[in-house]
């Protein structure tokens, strides 16, 4: 419990002043006066300072307020500086924490704000940096260069490559833009900021035109043939490039007809520069063995228009009396080719007649004879494995049925197929079997009639007809009764030519 004080109010009595004392008393009033006063001042200065002072906070960027970088190199900012300052008191040694916001990206063209703050005491400052980032750095390009190249005379230089590459592009090779003066080539490349280069590269061509070799030399003798074969040629530069196969012929060889012709080698180079040769090609004619005439009473049988179904008859019968003959063929038996190889290697003589017989063609003009009769030679060698150098024409030399397809053309096959080396054969005797009669009495009274009036016979008969070939036994009795001998053509023999007449 709490004990009840019982208050008690003493009242105390005033002491009375001296004069010292209040003297003094006043004394200390005024001094306090004076004082406060002084206070009051202070205040009112220290305030009237603080505001004339204003301090605040002060950003100083350092360096350019713009920066400009290139692309790619790493942004180095050069800082500032943050401080607290004021108009009466200046700056305060105690930098003020810095911030810095923003960023630049160096590897990307563009344009990029920094902004620098600093606050202290409740103020605040801002500042700003604009950093430029550019791209001034030209493309690279480089050459490439082949160890042991040269420009070669045919196509000069071709390019060794080259590439460029673009600090900010990557690879700009495709850019490149080439272009070709006189021995020197300009490369040419614009990044994507419009930094332009430009290489050169100097050409050294120094390559003469290339020699053209003639095998066989720049004059050649050449048999008459069907075909003209070059006897070869190679172009080489000077740096050992083989041209050969760039080498244009021009001129033409007839090689059937006998003559003199030129022939034209050369190569244009892509700068229009000509390397040439010529050739002339002297087409002669192919020699040939003389004729011999026999003396002796001689029948040379010979058959055309065969092989055909009495064929068989007739060589054995020829067998049986050991008489040789000659048969000039065609390729319109193909069931009896055969026979061809029989009489081959039975003594008799094979001649080319005609693979189609077929006038309209052979005589159309003298190629369309050549492959003809050159289709009948193949025929004859698959069946004999030898070729022949004896032929007659179709309706003989002296036909006139050509005249309807192509006028001259015996005389001129007559001329080149000699040329070539071919011995052609007509006929002195002829048997009436080719329409004049089917009668085998009046072919054997013809050929009797015919070689009567003869030392050397030539007979005309044809094996695809059976009455003739039924004929020829009684003519080889007539003929060694009368003294002939009856022997096969061959390249010397009588020709017993009628003389062409188209
Ligand atoms: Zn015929």
């Amino acid at each position: 419990m709490k004990d009840k004080k019982k208050s008690t109010h003493v009242r105390e009595e005033k002491p009375k002043l001296t004069s010292e004392e209040k003297h003094r008393k006043i004394h200390r009033k005024k001094v306090a006066v004076i004082f406060a006063i002084a206070l009051i001042y202070l205040v009112i200065v220290v305030a009237a300072a603080i505001v004339i002072d204003d301090r605040h906070v002060e950003i100083t960027l350092l360096g350019d307020s713009e920066q400009t970088v290139e692309v790619g190199v790493p942004y180095a900012d050069p800082g500032a500086e943050a401080y607290l300052t004021g108009n009466l008191f200046g700056r305060m040694d105690s930098a003020v924490t810095l911030r810095i916001s923003g960023e630049v990206n160096s590897a990307e063209i563009g344009d990029y704000a920094l902004e620098y703050s600093a606050s202290a005491f409740g103020r605040e400052a801002v500042s700003y940096r604009l950093v430029h980032v550019r791209d001034t750095t030209p493309p690279v390009i480089t050459l490439n260069h082949e160890d042991g190249y040269m420009a070669s005379w045919l196509v000069g230089y071709s390019e060794e490559g080259f590439s460029a590459v673009d600090n900010y592009d990557g690879d700009v090779t495709e850019r490149v833009i080439r272009t070709e003066g006189d021995d020197i080539i300009y490369y040419s490349v614009t990044d994507s900021s419009g930094n332009e280069s430009t290489v050169q590269r100097v050409i050294e061509y120094g390559i003469s035109e290339p020699m053209i070799r003639l095998e066989g030399g720049e004059e050649i003798s050449y048999p008459a043939d069907f075909t003209f074969t070059d006897p070869g040629f190679e172009a080489i530069d000077e740096s050992g490039n083989d041209l050969t196969a760039y080498v244009q012929v021009t001129g033409e060889v007839k090689p059937w007809i006998v003559g003199s012709y030129e022939l034209n080698y050369y190569i244009m180079n892509e700068q229009g520069e000509t390397a040439s040769a010529k050739r002339v090609v002297n087409v002669v004619p192919q020699p040939m063995p003389d004729t011999v005439v026999p003396e002796e009473k001689t029948i040379y049988l010979t058959f055309d228009d065969g092989p055909g179904p009495y064929t068989e008859r007739l060589l054995n019968l020829l067998a049986n009396y050991g008489v040789k003959a000659t048969f000039f063929v065609t390729g319109n038996g193909p069931d009896y080719d055969d026979m061809i190889g029989r009489a081959y290697r039975e003594g008799h003589a094979i001649g080319v007649h005609s693979y189609t017989h077929d006038y309209s063609r052979i005589y159309a003009n003298e190629q369309a004879f050549f492959d003809d009769f050159q289709a009948t030679e193949e025929l004859i060698y698959s069946q004999t494995g030898s070729y022949t150098r004896l032929f007659r024409f179709p309706g003989g030399s002296s036909n006139t049925v050509s005249r309807n397809y192509n006028y001259g053309i015996m005389s001129r096959l007559a001329r080149y197929m000699t040329d070539m080396g071919y011995v052609f054969f007509d006929w002195n005797v002829t048997s009436g079997d080719a329409g004049e009669t089917t009668s085998t009495y009046r072919v054997a009274e013809n050929v009797k009639n015919g070689c009567s009036e003869h030392t050397v016979c030539v007979v005309l008969q044809h094996d695809i007809k059976g009455f003739s070939v039924d004929a020829v036994e009684n003519i080889i009795i007539w003929g060694r009764n009368h003294g002939y001998t009856f022997k096969p053509l061959d390249e010397t023999s009588f020709g017993a030519h009628h003389g062409t007449n188209n």
